[in-house]
Order: structure tokens, then sequence, then C-alpha cells
């Protein structure tokens, strides 16, 4: 059974093929430039591929130029979307209403549309996005919407609200969301399976650290906090995005530099986090290299990243009353020994200790805490794509 996966911004496409029979990757790729010009990027398995530059006035025209390089170009994967079963997509708000994945109706559609409010970048590019994929496949083949938010639908009220007056909850749902959901979910549900303690009452917390970042506290599978707030702003440093502050420093700003909340906005989350301070990048790499050629910036910005997660970590042993086994995840998660080092270094308070030499080790899951750690600490590498895929299948099975 093969499963197609969609996650579409307002300019850009990108998609997966997947089999579920053996949960591999026929094909992924990525339409980019929708409404302006239109590329796509697009490779089989097998290291086939198909690029090219193609009008794409309207997602519709994203998706029938994947139709063609999946059925027809050279590095075709199938000869016909009939060989599809169901289409997952990935969606970014679901705001109180979809606690769980589910089958895309019209009402489904119109209610994540209505979340637009919420997620204003991202929920209206949904709704065209499916809207153009219904018009491609037809009605016919499923549609299922996983959303970055269901899983921390489990946070109690003490955790999602903020002490803003009441008022502006009831009438504007203004509340802590969270993100990154879908990868929580896969990658804490892996930790839990790993530490295969099914007996005992589990804590665990997940770090998914890449461009975006978030920690999530856990227990027995369910979210009970989160570092992402109302939108993915919150929490801590981010690539370009500021996590939280004290929000007299933005009014601040604003008074004194005379801008609007929307060029506040602006710069919390594109101009901010590790680019903002270390003024080199966004990207943690060059901050890395820039850091150890004696950019103190870049030192600085890696310095207080690292700081920040230490204390949202903490944060949540406090919360859950302890922690048996913390994961790490995303880009820099999963490849960053030093940033995993630093911080492991900063938790032998809970008796956690980590191998150097397992630690060093990059990409792959595996567990770095030593037979002795009292908390055991693994790198799990985060699957979206899967988790949107499994659930899709689970939806129409
Ligand atoms: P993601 O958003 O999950 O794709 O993660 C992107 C981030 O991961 C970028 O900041 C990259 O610099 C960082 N990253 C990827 N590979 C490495 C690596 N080998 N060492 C350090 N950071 C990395």
């Amino acid at each position: 059974m093969k499963i197609f996966v969609v996650n579409a911004g307002s300019s850009s496409l990108k998609y997966q093929l997947i089999d579920m029979e053996n949960e591999t990757v026929l094909a992924k790729g990525l339409c980019e430039r929708i409404g302006v010009s239109g590329s796509i990027t697009h490779k089989a398995a097998d290291g086939r591929e198909y690029n090219a530059e193609t009008a794409m006035p309207t997602h519709s025209e994203a998706f029938e130029t994947v139709v063609y390089a999946m059925t027809k170009s050279d590095a075709k994967v199938i000869d016909s979307f009939d060989e599809i079963s169901a289409i997952g997509h990935r969606v970014v708000q679901g705001g109180s209403i979809f606690k769980e994945s589910c089958i895309i109706t019209d009402d489904v559609l119109e209610k994540i549309d209505e979340l637009g409010a919420l997620a204003p970048l991202h929920n209206p590019a949904h709704v065209l996005a499916i809207r153009a994929c219904i018009k491609t496949f037809g009605s016919d083949i499923p549609q299922v919407a996983v959303f970055d938010t269901s899983f921390h639908q489990t946070m109690p009220a003490k955790a999602y609200m903020f002490p803003l007056p009441y008022e502006y909850y009831e009438k504007y749902g203004v509340r802590k969301y969270g993100a990154h959901g879908t990868s929580h979910r896969f990658v804490g549900n892996r930790l839990i399976e790993l530490v295969n303690k099914p007996e005992k009452e589990l804590k665990v917390i997940t770090c998914h650290l890449g461009n975006g970042c978030s920690i999530t506290a856990n227990i027995n599978g369910a979210c009970v906090d989160t570092s992402m707030g109302f939108t993915p702003l919150d929490g801590f440093m981010m690539g370009t995005r500021t996590g939280t502050l004290d929000p007299s420093a933005l009014t601040f700003i604003a008074e004194k530099e005379n801008l609007t909340p929307a060029q506040i906005n602006d710069i919390c989350n594109k101009k901010s986090g590790m680019l903002g301070v270390s003024g080199v990048s966004n990207d943690n790499r060059d901050i890395l290299a820039a850091a150890n050629s004696g950019n103190e910036r870049a030192y600085l910005a890696l310095r207080m990243q690292r700081y920040q997660i230490i204390k949202f970590i903490g944060s949540y042993v406090a919360a859950m009353n302890g922690v048996d086994a913390i994961a790490f995840t995303g880009g820099i998660g999963e490849n960053d020994a030093g940033l995993r080092e630093e911080i492991c270094a900063n938790l032998t308070y809970l008796g956690l200790e980590i191998d150097p030499e397992l630690n060093a080790q990059r990409g792959k899951e595996i567990k770095i805490s030593t037979p002795k750690s009292a908390v055991d600490v693994y790198v799990v590498p985060t699957n979206e794509e899967l988790a949107i895929a499994r659930d899709t299948l689970a939806l129409i099975s």
C-alpha cells in the first residue's frame, strides 16, 4: 500500500511517496516558487532525478507536475496515481478542535480554514493545497489531515493558559497550542519503546532541535507541557526566532523605532535568535564554524541557546517531578555532539551520564547514556513524514 505525504506552504510543496509494506520512501521532492514561477526537484529512491522549471501559477499545476514526475518522467516510480491508497497532509494549526488526525471532509476543510486566524502563514496555504490536491486526484482518494498541534492537546490548562485577562482566551482562543507535535509524538513513542519499561509510569523529555526548536514533557506517551506556545515563536532561541523574552522589551523597541506589530513580529520570527545574536547565520553549522574561528558573537549565540535548552529541560524535570529518559532529535539534536555533551554535562545533578564515544556517533538512533546513568539518553532521528503516513494508513484501514 502506497501513501503520498504532502507538506504544503504558500509557495512550496514538499512530498514523499511511502510504501507502507516496509515503510520505505519510494520518491521525494519539492516544488518551489508556486505562484511566482515554478520548479520541481524530484528524486526516486534509486537516485534517479527529475528537475525542471515549469509554470506553477497555483498548487494545482504543482500537483500536476508531481504526477508527471512520479508517473512519466525519467525518475518515475509508479505507473499511475491509482496505485496510491491515500494522501496525508501536514497541517500546522488544529487549534483546540483537532485532538487527532482525521479524514478530510468539507467540514474539516472549513475548520482548518477558520483556524487560519491562529496560523495565517500556514493554514490558508494548506487549504489551497488540499483543494488543489482534491482537484488533481479526484475525491475518491481519501485525504487525511495530521496536525502539528494535536499531540499537545493533552496538556492541562495550567500548562496551556497564559496569565492574560481571561477574555482573550474566550474571545480569540489565545493560549499555548505548541508545535512540532508530530515529531514529538513520533520520537516520544519510539523513546518509550526503546526504554521498554511498560510496568512503570514513564516520564520522558523530547528535544526537537533544528532550525525551529521545541522541547516537550511527556508522561506515558501524552504531552503534559511543551515549549512552543500560541505560535512557534515561543520557547527558546532558534535559528531566526527569539523564543520567550520579556514582552516589554518589544513594546520598548516598537516605541523607540516606531514599529508596527507586524514589523515586530517579523523581527522576532525572521531576524532574531541565532542569526540576530551572531550576525553570522541562522544555520548551526555556520555558527559553529564562526565560533571556532574566534567570532565572539557566534560563541555567545551558542552559549545562550544551550543555556536555555538546559533550563527548559530542568523546568520539565521539575514539572514532572522526575525524568526517566531524554531524546535528542532534529538536524541539530541528531548531529551536534558538542551540543549534546554541553547540555548533558549540566544535567549530572539527575545522575545522568553519557558515554563520549557513543555521543560522538552521528545521525542514527543510538543510546548515548552509560549503563549506570539514572536517566536514559538517546538520539532518535525524527520522521514526520512516516508519522503522517502511519496516521493516514490507520485512518483508512
Ligand atoms: P532541521 O531544521 O531539523 O533540518 O535542522 C537544521 C539545522 O541542523 C541547521 O541549523 C543545521 O546547521 C543543523 N545541522 C545539520 N547537520 C549538522 C551537523 N552535522 N552539525 C551541526 N549542526 C547540524
